[in-house]
């Protein structure tokens, strides 16, 4: 039986960052990624595909909804050509983990899929908002996780983790919550959490979220630009991009251009990371959010001509 570990979780909580992890942890076996984005420009499976593992990307819709069909079509053909002994799924941010649950429990996939774990990463620092913006995906994801993982704790006071453990154990009361800070994380200790539990109970799986996610009125908007920017003016840009008139910006990601080489930058509710990048390809970014102001937000990046990669509504 091929393993399945599904790694659900918000946007922005940093559930590809947990991914590399376990992949790294599990890189003696024979492992495929399928990555479910949002947007079509592939950053996720970039970074996981530069360290040498098999990756899928499923980028023009969730893989609980619209895309229901390719993914059972992937699963197929990951079976029948890898021949893997692990996959490890990462739908988006606002996918329903019951209706993945569901979609692998297929009969068409009995005997040949055996689903190891479900972790739901959970961000210490959006834990609100998300909740109020996002409640019933949101519940979906915790209730029927196997283990949880808080993100970020190292970035939020006692008393903080104290009411997010009491809000995650009123949705799921006995799953095995992790809270301690990802840098003290022993490889072991993630192994013991995928693999200690045998087979899961799948008898207790809650549809929580009772509209298809298709139906929630998030965008991807993907631009491309060759145009390069130094760490100030990015810093500039980004901590412009919470201010109303570029729409409701949930969760961005890029690479772009620098004097020197690329910057790699990620936000998540007008909180951001600039890196330096240790790769030589970018120039495009994707955002994620409602009523996005394409004109307005490709006006702050001073992306002048055309440079629209994919407008998504999902
Ligand atoms: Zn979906």
């Amino acid at each position: 039986m091929i393993k399945i570990d599904v790694i659900s979780g918000f946007l922005g909580s940093g559930k590809t960052t947990l991914v590399q992890k376990l992949l790294r942890i599990y890189q003696k076996e024979r492992i495929v990624l399928i990555e479910n984005e949002f947007g079509d420009i592939g950053i996720d499976g970039e970074l996981v595909e530069r360290e040498g593992f098999d990756v899928f990307e499923i980028s023009s819709g969730c893989i609980c909804c619209i895309m229901k069909k390719d993914f059972v079509q992937v699963l197929e053909r990951i079976i029948e050509e890898f021949h893997p002994q692990r996959i490890v799924i990462e739908p988006t941010g606002v996918s329903i983990l019951s209706e993945i649950i569901d979609i692998l429990g297929r009969s068409e996939f009995a005997g040949l899929l055996q689903i190891n774990s479900l972790l739901t990463v959970v961000d210490c620092l959006n834990y609100q908002q998300q909740c109020d913006v996002f409640g019933e995906f949101f519940e979906d994801q915790i209730t029927n996780a196997s283990a949880l993982i808080l993100s970020k704790s190292q970035l939020v006071d006692p008393e903080t983790i104290a009411v997010i453990l009491a809000s995650l154990r009123e949705y799921n009361q006995d799953c095995e919550i992790i809270s301690k800070s990802w840098d003290s994380l022993q490889p072991g200790e993630l192994e013991s959490l995928l693999d200690s539990q045998g087979e899961l109970d799948l008898s207790e799986i809650l549809h929580t979220a009772y509209k298809p996610c298709s139906e929630n009125d998030i965008q991807a908007l993907a631009v491309k630009t060759s145009r390069a920017y130094s760490r100030e003016e990015l810093e500039q840009i980004l901590s412009r991009l919470g201010q109303p008139c570029y729409g409701q910006v949930l969760r961005g990601k890029g690479f772009l251009k620098s004097y020197q080489g690329y910057w790699d930058f990620s936000y998540t509710n007008g909180q951001f990371m600039i890196a330096e990048s240790h790769f030589k390809t970018g120039g495009r970014f994707c955002l994620i959010g409602r009523n996005l102001r394409e004109k307005e937000i490709k006006d702050l990046f001073k992306v002048k001509s055309g440079g629209l990669l994919h407008w998504l509504k999902l």
